[in-house]
């Protein structure tokens, strides 16, 4: 289709290298003015970093620590291979994120590669290749998270750290001083609570975050996040090369609220969903599923996204935002991934972010956790915030902006029609929605840059 716009017919272990570490059963006085001392090692309950969950944020986190040479327990409630409600599509910003991992990512190897976005919306529809740059790969992925997330653990395993699965977390062991974070109570599968104890605790544990919660950590009201459901169907469309996105819904000629995908999944199957923003007026009040349904019945019939060729039930989560749980680092817990709230807002892609923050986060613990003194390693971890926001802060004040405008209805009907008859004006689009520039790239990259740097990064 060559990047023009079409009229659419329709509207449509392991090792945890073994050190001498001192035993210290109760944090003393002193470790409780900052970070706990080295902990008792070799013990299955010790270790110098705690990582709570195996999701992307936490695999990718405690992969870096282990690299870096700490020992890491990493303790996971669910075990692999274990469904996640998720799109399933990885942009190149993620896929970055999985070759500096180390990850197989070859089709022989069950991936399925795209080449860009496609695009419907404004009854038009527009293929986009992924942008052609030197930072990152001009290919996406497609795979499962049902063993997605179990590769991510394996190579944080083979890069030294325990992944323990099938321990539930239930809270935070606290200094009774300071109320520091010193370790968790978790719960092995049949087993009594224990308690695990580490130098610094890290909540890897998705949106809702029960252990940032614990410890005062909540959602805050002025970021965005999203809902969205998906479900996976049987379609001759399973092996689409573009990720294809639709700004909007229609019921016959009645415009739904939301945004759709569909992802081919290389398996037979697609992953098709819909969500909305809080800032649409419909967010609270619209039943997800119906919604689905009603989308997916004036789609093509040879398409086969039919209740019959559903396989697995529809099934929904949060997508918080833009630093959508602050400060990531309070108290002896350091946040990464959801449990941040690190989704992009402007197109809702939260696995690169989980992975990108996983590796600054080790990288920050690292230095951290190197200095003498407790007061230096204290420094070096309240400074993680700054570091996030350096990243991604004027990106997401962007992106605030970006869905506190689409959240009106007339105002996105508007720029999809405008936009997506302008090929030039969606290549841009494209890179600025994805996030994918070139630090010295074109004049769009050049643009998007400086509308970053420019934007107040909180
Ligand atoms: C419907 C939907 C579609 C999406 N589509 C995409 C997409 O196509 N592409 C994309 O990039 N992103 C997408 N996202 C976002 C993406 O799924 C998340 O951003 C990503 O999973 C975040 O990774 P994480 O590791 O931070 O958290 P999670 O993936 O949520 O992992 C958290 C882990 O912590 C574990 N855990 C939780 N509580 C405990 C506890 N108490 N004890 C022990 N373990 C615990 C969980 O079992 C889980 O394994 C989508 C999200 C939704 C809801």
């Amino acid at each position: 289709m060559g990047g023009q716009p079409t009229q659419l017919s329709q509207q449509p272990q392991g090792k945890g290298r073994v050190r001498n570490y001192p035993v210290t059963e109760q944090a003393s006085p002193q470790a409780s003015a900052g970070p706990a001392p080295a902990t008792a090692r070799g013990a299955a309950t010790e270790a110098d970093v705690i990582v709570v969950g195996a999701g992307p944020s936490g695999s990718t986190t405690a992969y870096y620590l282990a690299q870096a040479g700490l020992d890491v327990l990493v303790l996971e409630k669910s075990r692999f291979p274990r469904e996640k409600v998720c799109g399933d599509g990885l942009t190149p910003r993620a896929v970055k994120t999985l070759v500096a991992m180390g990850v197989p990512i070859s089709e022989d190897d069950g991936w399925l590669r795209n080449k860009g976005l496609r695009v419907i919306g404004a009854g038009m529809r527009l293929e986009l290749d992924w942008p052609e740059l030197t930072s990152y790969p001009g290919y996406g992925l497609v795979r499962t998270r049902m063993d997605f997330d179990q590769r991510l653990a394996e190579r944080a395993r083979e890069a030294g750290a325990r992944v323990i699965e099938g321990v539930n977390v239930t809270g935070p062991v606290r200094d009774d001083r300071t109320g520091r974070i010193v370790g968790v109570t978790a719960r092995p599968e049949g087993g009594e609570q224990q308690v695990y104890r580490a130098r610094l605790v890290i909540a890897a544990d998705g949106n809702s975050s029960r252990l940032s919660v614990a410890m005062g950590l909540t959602k805050r009201d002025d970021r965005p996040i999203g809902v969205a459901v998906r479900a996976y169907y049987t379609s001759p469309r399973h092996d689409d090369d573009y990720l294809e996105s639709w700004l909007d819904l229609w019921d016959g000629d009645r415009q739904l609220p939301g945004y759709g995908w569909i992802f081919g999944m290389g398996d037979g199957t697609s992953n098709i969903g819909l969500g909305l923003l809080n800032t649409s007026g419909a967010f609270g009040n619209t039943d997800y599923r119906a919604l689905l349904k009603r989308w997916l019945a004036g789609m093509p019939g040879e398409w086969g996204f039919t209740d019959e060729n559903r396989v697995g039930p529809v099934r929904g989560a949060a997508l918080p935002m833009a630093f959508n749980r602050t400060p990531a680092y309070a108290d002896g817990l350091l946040l990464v991934g959801d449990a941040a709230g690190m989704i992009n807002p402007f197109n809702g892609e939260g696995i690169a972010y989980a992975m990108e923050s996983g590796e600054i986060a080790a990288r920050v613990v690292t230095q951290a956790l190197a200095w003498p003194d407790a007061a230096g390693t204290e420094r070096v971890l309240h400074g993680y915030p700054r570091v996030l926001a350096d990243a991604y802060g004027g990106y997401y004040a962007l992106g605030r902006a970006f869905v506190k405008a689409i959240g009106r209805p007339e105002l996105m009907r508007f720029a999809t029609r405008h936009a997506m008859s302008r090929p030039a004006l969606m290549r841009f689009a494209l890179k600025l929605l994805a996030n994918l520039t070139d630090p010295r790239g074109d004049a769009s990259d050049r643009l998007i840059n400086a509308m970053t740097k420019l934007a107040p990064a909180r």
